[in-house]
């Protein structure tokens, strides 16, 4: 049907590369580019192993809109599934306009110096991609992503209205190390270490960073402490759902975990402002990235499971409905199937859904969107089938009060 070009090679781009080969009815034709060429041969090499799929590979930068467009020129996509950082978003949109190419991504757009998730910069190229005609679909991973679409199914399907929605992310697996993060660890980091927000009564109400904990139970993993964090996807779930009064993000941290992540504090290892080493300037939390294990490696020894879904109570036929939607993932799993582990699959999977809904017309619209704006069924539909199974509770004692 049509050609992809995936741009990254971590261990989402690995998931999203096995995943869009196992479907070459959808993605008859596969370029992989990024910054370092070798880690996408070695994807594409894995890939043709195992799925006997040819996918031909490309180096750019894509802090370079010149390098993108001398790419999409020379190989044509239809469109772009962007699992390169956050930090890449807009010049490859900028590509993508110039050359009449479809775009997703998985993150949004991050400036370098200074941890901000908001998506009003992605959204500032709505008039733009409506004018091309051309689509832009944004957060297309598991959360933002997946946890998105079950919103907008739980909205579609089983609520008048919903009141509140609590997103629930435990990682219940162990990867054997004593300090890792399962994604690109400057994003994570930043991600994590910021202040907490969550929406109560149409505002932000802010808190210290892992101020808001609780015990929460996750389904076949069991009891985790939680903390409320912050979130991209709450910013778009409570304009597209104004019924929504609270929404809060609620992610697992293990105390190790967070001693480890308050002495990098500390001692000041995760500044993003340059600092002079030996008369050159370096990040601190670039240069721990390259000190700590690559996420992409922690496939091979990582066991357990993520259990990830949305908490939602509201109003159905005039009475109070509680519900609960969650996929698990277990690692191993993930691992046997692409090499990669559980949040890279998780991320990966939702991308290559997204990137089909759009080839095969299921998702239509010229314009830039957030994944709860389109019809969730044909979405849901295929996590069933591609390795994201969900599973839905009914009137259950949803825990967070
Ligand atoms: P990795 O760090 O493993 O991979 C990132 C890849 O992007 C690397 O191959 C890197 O190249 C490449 N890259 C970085 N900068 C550039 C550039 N300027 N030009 C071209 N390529 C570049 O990250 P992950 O695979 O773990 O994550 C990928 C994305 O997925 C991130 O944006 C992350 O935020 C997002 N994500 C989303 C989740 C969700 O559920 N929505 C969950 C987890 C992740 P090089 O090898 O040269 O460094």
């Amino acid at each position: 049907m049509s050609k992809v070009l995936i741009i990254g090679a971590g261990g989402v781009g690995r998931v999203v590369a096995f995943k869009c080969a196992q479907n070459s009815d959808v993605f008859t034709e596969i370029c992989m580019a990024s910054r370092t060429e070798s880690k996408c041969k070695e994807i594409a090499l894995d890939v043709e192993k195992q799925l006997g799929v040819k996918i031909h590979t490309a180096q750019v930068d894509a802090d370079h809109v010149d390098q993108l467009v001398d790419l999409f020129n020379r190989e044509k996509p239809f469109m772009v599934i962007n699992v390169a950082l956050p930090y890449q978003d807009l010049t490859i949109m900028d590509a993508c306009l110039e050359c009449g190419v479809h775009y997703l991504d998985t993150a949004n757009y991050e400036p370098k110096d200074e941890a901000k998730f908001e998506y009003s910069w992605q959204w500032a190229y709505k008039d733009r991609f409506k004018e091309s005609g051309l689509t832009a679909i944004l957060g297309c991973g598991f959360d933002p992503g997946v946890t998105s679409v079950f919103t907008a199914y739980a909205a579609k399907h089983h609520f008048d209205q919903m009141h509140y929605l609590d997103i629930v992310d435990c990682n219940g697996g162990d990867h054997g190390k004593a300090f890792a993060t399962n994604f690109n660890p400057e994003i994570n980091i930043r991600e994590v270490t910021q202040k907490g927000k969550y929406w109560e009564n149409g505002d932000w109400v802010e808190t210290e960073p892992h101020e808001i904990r609780q015990e929460l139970s996750y389904p076949e993993i069991g009891k985790r402490s939680s903390y409320v964090i912050y979130h991209e996807e709450l910013e778009s779930l409570v304009k597209n759902f104004p019924t929504i009064k609270r929404a809060r993000f609620w992610m697992t941290f293990g105390d190790e975990y967070l001693t480890h992540l308050r002495v990098i504090q500390n001692i000041g290892m995760a500044g993003i402002e340059p600092v002079m080493f030996e008369g050159k300037e370096i990040v601190p939390l670039q240069f721990l990235k390259a000190v700590l294990p690559d996420p992409g490696s922690l496939g091979e020894k990582y066991v357990g499971e993520t259990s990830i879904g949305c908490r939602i109570k509201g109003i159905k036929d005039g009475e109070v409905k509680r519900y609960y939607i969650y996929n698990n993932c277990k690692h191993q799993d993930a691992f046997e199937e692409t090499g990669a582990q559980g949040v890279s699959y998780t991320t990966g999977v939702p991308a290559m859904i997204g990137a089909m809904m759009l080839i095969t017309g299921k998702w239509t619209g010229a314009g830039v969107f957030n994944v709860e704006e389109f019809d969730p069924d044909p979405f849901m539909e295929q996590l069933m089938t591609k390795g994201l199974p969900w599973v839905e509770l009914h009137d259950i004692d949803l825990e967070v009060q």
